[in-house]
C-alpha cells in the first residue's frame, strides 16, 4: 500500500518516518518560520480557532499535533486551575520546543505533555470537552482513523476543531499562492532554516490535503455532527468544527 508524501507516492509505513524527519529538522526554527511564511497571519487563524472553541474554566482540552504549543498556551489560561490541557504530538523535538516555551511563559500545573499518534490516541472514551488539531491533519497518514480516534475521546457535546490549509475559492488567488508556496517558500526555508526540502514537502502536502467539502464529509463519517466550516484568508485556510452528540 502506498500513500502521499507531498506529491510522492511512498509506502504507508514510510510516510510517518519521513514526516518525523521533517519536524525533527524544523523544530528549533518552527515558530520563526511560521511567522515569516504566513506574514504573522497564523496568529489570527489561531485566534479565530480559540474563539470558536468555546472553552471555559474547568474544561478538559486536547491539542493534538500541538507542536510548539501556541494553542495549548492560550487554552491553559482559559481552563484555569480547575481545568486541564493536554499538548500532544507524535514528534519529541516539536514537543520539547513546546514544553520549553510553555514553561518560559510560566504555565503551571494544568498542562500535560504527551507523545502520541493522532491515529490511536491513548485516552479513554468521552474524556475531552474540546479537541483541536491545527495544521496537523495533513501530516497524518490515515486521516479517517485519526478523526475517528478524536471523536471517540470527545465527551458527548464536545467539539472538534480542525484548522488546516484548504482550497482557495478564487483562481487568481490560487495562482499567486502556488507561486508563493512552490518558489518562495522553499527558498525561505533554505535561507532561514538551511532546509529547502522540508519546506518543499510542506508546500506539496498542502496541495494534497482534502478540500473543504471533502474534509466536512470525512468528519461526518467519523461520527461528528453539525459539521460546518469557515474559510479564512480566501480559503487558503479553513476552520472546520463538528460536535459529538
Ligand atoms: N499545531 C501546531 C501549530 O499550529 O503551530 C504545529 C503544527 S505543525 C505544522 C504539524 C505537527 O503535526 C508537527 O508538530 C508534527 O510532529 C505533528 N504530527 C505529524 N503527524 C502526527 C501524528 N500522526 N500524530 C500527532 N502529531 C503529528
Amino acid at each position: 500500500r502506498t500513500t502521499h508524501f507531498g506529491y510522492q507516492d511512498v509506502p504507508v509505513e514510510e510516510k510517518a518516518a519521513r514526516v518525523a524527519d521533517v519536524f525533527h529538522s524544523v523544530a528549533s526554527r518552527y515558530d520563526l518560520m511560521n511567522d515569516l511564511m504566513s506574514f504573522g497571519v497564523h496568529r489570527l487563524w489561531k485566534r479565530i480557532t480559540l474563539e470558536r472553541a468555546g472553552v471555559r474554566p474547568g474544561h478538559k482540552v486536547l491539542d493534538i499535533a500541538g507542536g510548539t504549543g501556541d494553542l495549548a498556551l492560550k487554552f491553559s489560561r482559559l481552563v484555569g486551575p480547575e481545568g486541564k490541557v493536554v499538548l500532544a504530538d507524535i514528534n519529541a523535538s516539536m514537543l520539547g520546543v513546546g514544553r520549553d516555551k510553555l514553561i518560559d511563559h510560566g504555565v503551571g500545573g494544568n498542562v500535560e505533555f504527551v507523545q502520541a499518534n493522532a491515529e490511536c490516541l491513548p485516552f479513554p472514551d468521552n474524556t475531552f470537552d474540546c479537541i483541536t488539531i491545527a495544521f496537523g491533519l495533513r501530516n497524518v497518514t490515515d486521516k479517517d482513523k485519526a478523526l475517528a480516534s478524536m471523536a471517540r475521546i470527545l465527551k458527548p457535546g464536545g467539539r472538534l476543531l480542525v484548522l488546516e490549509f484548504s482550497k482557495p475559492s478564487n483562481p487568481m488567488l490560487t495562482k499567486a499562492y502556488d507561486e508563493y508556496s512552490f518558489r518562495l517558500l522553499p527558498k525561505m526555508g533554505e535561507l532561514v532554516a538551511g532546509d529547502s526540502e522540508s519546506y518543499r514537502y510542506l508546500a506539496e502536502s498542502i496541495r494534497m490535503h482534502p478540500d473543504q467539502e471533502t474534509l466536512k464529509g470525512m468528519m461526518e463519517s467519523a461520527g461528528l455532527e453539525r459539521v460546518e466550516y469557515t474559510n479564512l484568508t480566501g480559503g487558503i485556510v479553513a476552520l472546520h468544527r463538528g460536535i459529538k452528540l
